[in-house]
């Protein structure tokens, strides 16, 4: 199977009105060949269900609890999002780790949650600003999958998707360089070779901070990126549309 993948998340942004606006050309646009993610809220989701009838655009939510049910306020299960018709869940974003205090040990219970419900879990990992500057992005990765190594067998991880997103890349119009990326992503494959090398070769990594149709297709270059997490321009059709384009465009897809 392609390791290939674009996702969006649209974070906590959207109304009715832009997902009307906003699915109809990704649904025309997607290609089975090359799996498009789109990540709304979730109160939209079953809209985006609607919108997505028919068509080979995928949708997933933002999070997803650990637990499959109970008395957990305001969260939202795994095994809800695939009666929805999810097939992805975003888990360990920077925004709910820095943001809500979610550590390693909670991100891979979600990632498990997901696993066991048959959604896809997309791991968020990567650096700080502060630990870019103090060079320490290489330990943070290692720690963040090595977390998620010691919690799920090999049997499940083949299952997973990982995003490197560097926090000081996230919204601000930054990106890393296509170089910078790749070699993260080289050092997170060889992580990921402690589960097996053949393991490593078929996961998904994808990068995500600041994507743009202008970087794209330089990212989708290297040899290590194999798609892209893209928050704000997965706001605004046309940037999506033709980040979605970079990649067929420049990917190897059978
Ligand atoms: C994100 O939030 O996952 C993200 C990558 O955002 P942006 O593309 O806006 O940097």
């Amino acid at each position: 199977m392609s390791r290939k993948l674009i996702a969006a998340n649209w974070k906590m942004n959207g109304s009715l009105a832009q997902c009307r606006d906003l699915l109809p050309p990704l649904a025309a646009a997607a290609q089975a060949k090359l799996p498009l993610v789109v990540c709304p809220p979730a109160c939209y989701l079953p809209q985006t269900a609607e919108l997505a009838k028919g068509s080979a655009l995928r949708f997933g939510a933002q999070d997803a609890a650990r637990q499959d049910a109970g008395a957990y306020t305001g969260e939202i299960s795994a095994k809800m999002l695939l009666e929805l018709g999810c097939s992805h869940a975003i888990v360990g974003h920077s925004e709910r780790r820095i943001g809500l205090g979610e550590g390693d040990v909670m991100v891979a219970e979600k990632a498990q949650a997901c696993l066991r419900n048959g959604i896809v879990p997309i791991i968020c990992i990567g650096e700080t600003q502060a630990e870019y500057e103090a060079g320490k992005t290489a330990e943070v990765v290692s720690r963040q999958v090595k977390a998620i190594l010691d919690c799920i067998p090999v049997d499940q991880l083949v299952k997973c998707v990982f995003a490197y997103e560097p926090v000081w890349a996230i919204g601000t119009g930054l990106a890393a360089t296509p170089e910078q990326a790749q070699a993260v992503h080289a050092d997170i494959r060889q992580l990921l070779a402690a589960a097996g090398a053949d393991v490593a070769a078929c996961l998904p990594i994808l990068y995500g901070g600041s994507v743009k149709p202008n970087n794209a297709a330089s990212l989708f270059a290297m040899p290590d990126i194999d798609g892209a997490l893209v928050g704000g321009a997965s706001l605004v059709a046309d940037d999506m549309l033709a980040i979605y384009q970079a990649a067929l465009d420049t990917f190897s897809l059978a």
